[in-house]
């Protein structure tokens, strides 16, 4: 897991940004790092290993980074160490990103790009996309998106700044969660919705391989063939609080994932267990719907999202028609994100008010 934030509107964008990471922070991370375009498209790049704390030391001794749009994330290595150079924002030429995610043919892709002359300064999987936007980049961003999307193959969900329009960020997803936040002159994306509710409550869901163009004022989305479609935002009535992780740490978000993976082989046994979610009890409930890939294994020891997408797979079986809930909070996975963006036609509720209590 990683955090991924951004914003386009009128105010400075790296208070934003920091806020917004820091929300995120539960998701875990190894390192962090923020970009800003001015007005004048100087391109500002400033990311560290560490936690965000350290970032914050870093940005505190140096010229504010100043603009009105900008990107931050916290990264989750996955591959390369845990390095100043591998942090993200991955740039090349006039044009920098944050990456959620894996590609899975980076290694072949990133031949290619170094026998066209790009120099990869990280080990990272990341960096072949910022080459080859810059290398598909003839003018016309969006296209430059379209093809590289096309090339690659894996998850991602992506913040794109170019020093050539400082007024626009790109944003697009593929099995890692994304949502924006639609505000009234600006606009910001997100990892999952409590980093975006102290700012607004209108969140337009992105669908797997769609891309979306915020400027300040207007938000579109486009399909990865480049037809765009209107935006169908949703509004959210959590409080802050309650979308926030609910005073999990780390660690006992994993051993909470274990539970619920455990109470979903139980659950497969016994359909009595699954309760329909009620708003009122939802702070009290992790919800978790039907998504994943992953076979579930009983007692698995991994981390939270294999895990989570364990137990999605296994509750897939599930078929309650009573069961339908799109207001889910889960702290595990994607969290609320991963629930809502699949517009969960059926979830599992598991009763979770006390960690140590059997489910
Ligand atoms: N695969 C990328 C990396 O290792 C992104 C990891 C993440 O999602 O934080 O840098």
């Amino acid at each position: 897991m990683c955090g991924i934030v951004g914003f386009a509107g009128k105010k400075e964008a790296l208070p934003i940004l920091l806020d917004g990471l820091e929300r995120l922070e539960y998701r875990g991370y190894d390192s962090a790092g923020v970009a800003v375009v001015s007005s004048d498209g100087d391109l500002q790049v400033k990311k560290s290993k560490g936690r965000l704390a350290v970032l914050r030391e870093i940005l505190d001794t140096q010229k504010p980074l100043s603009g009105n749009i900008g990107i931050g994330h916290t990264r989750w290595a996955t591959h390369g160490g845990v390095t100043d150079a591998n942090a993200h924002p991955h740039t090349s030429g006039k044009v920098t990103l944050i990456h959620n995610g894996i590609i899975e043919n980076y290694i072949s892709l990133k031949k290619k790009m170094i026998d066209k002359g790009y120099q990869f300064v990280s080990e990272t999987d990341t960096e072949v996309l910022a080459h080859l936007l810059d290398y598909y980049y003839k003018g016309n961003p969006l296209e430059a998106i379209t093809k590289v999307l096309h090339r690659v193959e894996g998850s991602y969900a992506l913040g794109v700044l170019s020093a050539d329009e400082p007024d626009t960020l790109y944003c697009m997803r593929k099995d890692s969660p994304l949502v924006i936040g639609l505000g009234d002159g600006e606009q910001f994306i997100a990892s999952d919705i409590p980093a975006l509710i102290a700012h607004t409550r209108e969140v337009e869901l992105l669908d797997d391989r769609e891309i979306a163009v915020l400027k300040g004022d207007t938000v579109a989305i486009f399909d990865h063939y480049g037809s765009e479609r209107p935006l169908h935002p949703i509004h959210v009535d959590w409080d802050v609080e309650a979308a926030e992780k609910g005073g999990y740490d780390r660690d006992e978000l994993h051993a909470l994932c274990r539970k619920i993976v455990a109470a979903g082989c139980v659950l497969l046994k016994n359909e009595d267990n699954v309760l329909p979610i009620t708003k009122e009890k939802y702070k009290k409930i992790a919800v978790i719907g039907e998504y994943g890939k992953n076979p579930l294994s009983y007692g698995q020891e991994a981390d939270v999202n294999t895990l989570s997408a364990g137990l999605f797979a296994a509750l897939r079986e599930l078929d309650d028609p009573s069961i339908h809930q799109v207001y889910a909070r889960c702290p595990v996975g994607g969290g609320v994100a991963y629930a809502v963006q699949n517009r969960l036609k059926k979830a599992a509720a598991f009763h979770i008010v006390d960690a140590e209590e059997e489910v």
